[in-house]
């Protein structure tokens, strides 16, 4: 497939995640939409893309610093989930939060602290698009109620880098939130713009195994009652409980308010996780080694039915450990330390993916199909110690079958939805 040399080429040949560090970086050439068998995805003009753009991109390579023993960074750690300084479990002390979020509503508890200590003056993140509730897009949350309206994780695409200017044109610093490729890029923009790094007060990474394509939510909709997207009114996935229940609300083609839900269960391991685009498949850090504090599920243990949430927090940088104390001791949040073994027990799954990641990344040039060049993040090492013989296998021939289903050997240009004329497409 050749190599990588613009950022046409990462989206094309299904390197991008869509976090949409280059349209931020390179307004003029390149800016993103939504594809909706993909996610979101940058429209690159001929000739863009290829400086600070491409240089930021974590599409096509991440890399770690080297593992330094004074750092304070925990060592039984450092191979399978980066740089860590200490772990916390507990939730948001404001039982609003907490039932809204979807963890135990950490990100929207740290979030709204900066706003309320006036650390910052707002908070870029992600919410659910008001004209198409199917869709996502970028937000600068400024209020307790913005925040609240986007507190939830939405299991489909989303690109909160492309609103990176709204946090260096603003008045005070900003909170970032997102998913950990959007965490990533939001580090290598900072190393690139100086401007920028001045104004981000911390960056919240929530653990992620996947984002789903919009046809993923469609096909959960339809499967719920509202088979028509113009009749979708508004889509959740979680939160309101723990993990709480996937919601869309809208009319059928009668014409009928409907109501639909999925338990967590259903709505990820029945519909949305199949969605995933390959870039997903080949990610390394699904648990934000690049932000300085990561969140996610505490699911080290069956949980209850009606339990309230609770979030596991990784501090991963000394920004993050000043943040998270001055959020602890303004009582935004009710923590304990966590032993460094509840992560791995916690989220076993995506210990292995990175495993798997080594095999599909190589299967995939044996076949000339381009990979992301991961440096010093112990991929090589986890597929080794990590997984059972027949994981390993499987990695490299799972991968060759689906170079073939997937046609991950083809370049596949983004096709740009145009939400007013509700043309689906007919690609998955
Ligand atoms: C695609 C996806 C995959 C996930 N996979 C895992 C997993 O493998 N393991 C796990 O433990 N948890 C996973 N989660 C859930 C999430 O990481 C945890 O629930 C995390 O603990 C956040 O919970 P919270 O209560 O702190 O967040 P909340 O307080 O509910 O806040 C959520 C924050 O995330 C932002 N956000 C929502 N959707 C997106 C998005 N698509 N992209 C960027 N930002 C977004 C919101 O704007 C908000 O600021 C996933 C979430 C998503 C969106
Ligand atoms: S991963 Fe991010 S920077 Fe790279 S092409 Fe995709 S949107 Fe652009
Ligand atoms: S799995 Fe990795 S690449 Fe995919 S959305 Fe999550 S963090 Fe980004």
């Amino acid at each position: 497939m050749g190599p990588i040399r613009n950022i046409r080429d990462v989206a094309e040949k299904h390197l991008c995640t869509g976090c949409g560090v280059c349209a931020y970086l390179e307004p003029d050439g390149i800016r993103m939409v939504d594809d909706l068998g993909q996610g979101r995805r940058p429209l690159v003009e001929d000739g863009a893309g290829t400086g600070e753009a491409l240089d930021a991109c974590p599409g096509h390579a991440m890399e770690l610093p080297a593992f330094d023993p004074k750092s304070g960074h925990l060592k039984e750690l450092w191979q399978g989930w980066g740089p860590i300084l200490e772990l916390w479990e507990g939730y948001a002390t404001d039982p609003e939060i907490r039932l809204a979020g979807s963890s135990g509503g950490a990100a929207t508890a740290l979030s709204l602290f900066a706003l309320e200590q006036k650390r910052s003056s707002g908070v870029l993140h992600t919410g659910a698009r008001r004209d198409v509730p199917y869709l996502n897009e970028t937000i600068r949350s400024q209020d307790r109620e913005q925040l609240m309206g986007a507190s939830g994780s939405r299991y489909a695409p989303a690109s909160p880098c492309d609103g990176l200017q709204q946090v260096e044109d603003a008045a005070g610093k900003s909170v970032f939130v997102g998913k950990p490729c959007d965490a990533a890029a939001l580090n290598r923009a900072e190393a690139l713009r100086p401007g920028l790094a001045a104004k981000i007060d911390v960056s919240i990474a929530i653990f992620c195994a996947g984002a789903p394509s919009t046809l993923g939510t469609l096909e959960m909709a339809k499967q719920l009652g509202v088979p028509e997207q113009e009749n979708i009114d508004s889509v959740r996935y979680r939160g309101n409980g723990w993990p709480g229940m996937a919601v869309v609300r809208g009319t059928d083609t009668a014409g009928k308010s409907v109501e639909g839900s999925l338990t967590y269960a259903d709505s990820w391991g029945r519909i949305l996780q199949k969605f995933r685009p390959w870039r997903c498949y080949s990610c390394a850090d699904h648990t934000g080694e690049f932000a300085d504090l990561s969140v996610g599920d505490p699911w080290y243990r069956d949980i209850p039915e009606g339990e309230p949430g609770r979030s596991l927090i990784l501090v991963r940088t000394e920004r993050g450990r000043e943040f998270l104390e001055a959020a602890m001791a303004a009582g935004a949040l009710t923590l304990e330390k966590a032993a460094p073994h509840l992560l791995p027990d916690s989220q076993m799954n995506l210990l292995h993916t990175r495993g798997a990641v080594w095999g599909r990344n190589w299967a995939c040039r044996l076949l000339g199909v381009a990979a992301p060049k991961y440096r010093r993040m112990g991929t090589g090492k986890t597929w080794l110690q990590d997984l059972s013989f027949k994981q390993r296998a499987q990695s490299f021939y799972g991968t060759f079958k689906r170079v073939f289903t997937k046609q991950l050997y083809k370049r596949r240009p983004v096709v740009p939805f145009d939400a007013a004329c509700q043309d689906r497409g007919d690609r998955g």
